[in-house]
């Protein structure tokens, strides 16, 4: 991946761009987005970085969209096989799957490991079926925690939403008109931090229901770095393999996001 080239980046918003910046002889700059989404920038050789970085800036939405088409392709995770050794996240952190055998027919932490106990320890539907248990279970707990936490944020304007666990592929979270929440139960594998700007951002669709100037406004204000929070997801859904994201475009029907 590395090919030489004075490392530069360029704030975007909330968010950054880092590219390589490579000089030639060639007398016009070049963007060029890589298949690994790295940015490699080409300028003449006595280009000063300022101008180079004012392009790329100029560019950034085009690069983000770049980016955004070949991350689709990036290799994902293995699909899990449930056995000792495979590595699992919970609340953004590792932990190794330990299987050992006994009667306990459970899944609980232990250390760095999620430990499962099983009569059956060679069959990995039985473990899954004890981890995905586990799994949602502390997803429920974790939740009504950050919906206590976060409701607190909003000062009484929100009135306590009832919450449902639901696996949705494209959704963190959904709403309703009626005040119910769904968040998808594998949001429990995201930092903390990332589960309290997803519950936040479908708590203040309870106050103003479209994507509008309102409902960027009170979540700024109930939650001023909603924006690091939503790319410390996005990056944790992409080393986890998941393609739901907090907030897709086109809500329409009875569910919003
Ligand atoms: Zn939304």
């Amino acid at each position: 991946m590395e090919e030489g080239g004075e490392r530069h980046e360029v704030a975007f918003g909330n968010r950054s761009i880092e590219f390589r910046l490579k000089r030639t002889s060639r007398r016009t700059l070049a963007i060029t987005v890589k298949p690994d989404a790295s940015v490699v920038v080409t300028a003449p050789k006595g280009a000063a970085v300022e101008v180079v970085a004012a392009k790329v800036r100029k560019r950034a939405l085009w690069i983000r969209r770049q980016q955004e088409y070949f991350s689709r392709f990036l290799p994902k995770l293995p699909p899990r096989r449930y056995v000792s050794g495979e590595t699992h996240r919970y609340l953004g952190r590792q932990y190794r799957l330990k299987v050992v055998e006994g009667p306990g027919e459970n899944a609980r932490l232990r250390g760095k490991f999620i430990w499962v106990e099983t009569a059956r320890k060679g069959e990995s539907g039985q473990v899954r079926r004890l981890v995905e248990a586990w799994y949602v279970l502390h997803a429920r707990e974790r939740f009504t925690r950050s919906l206590g936490e976060c409701l607190a944020r909003f000062h009484g304007r929100v009135c306590t939403p009832q919450l449902r666990l639901r696996r949705m592929p494209k959704r963190w979270g959904s709403w309703t008109q009626r005040g119910v929440i769904y968040l998808n139960p594998e949001l429990v594998l995201a930092p903390a931090s990332c589960i309290d700007y997803v519950v936040t951002h479908e708590l203040c669709h309870l106050v103003h229901a479209p994507h509008g100037q309102a409902f960027y406004g009170l979540l700024r204000r109930v939650m001023p770095d909603w924006e690091e929070r939503k790319d410390r997801l996005e990056r944790a859904a992409a080393e986890t393999g998941s393609e739901a994201t907090a907030c897709g475009a086109g809500e329409a029907g009875l569910l919003g996001n």
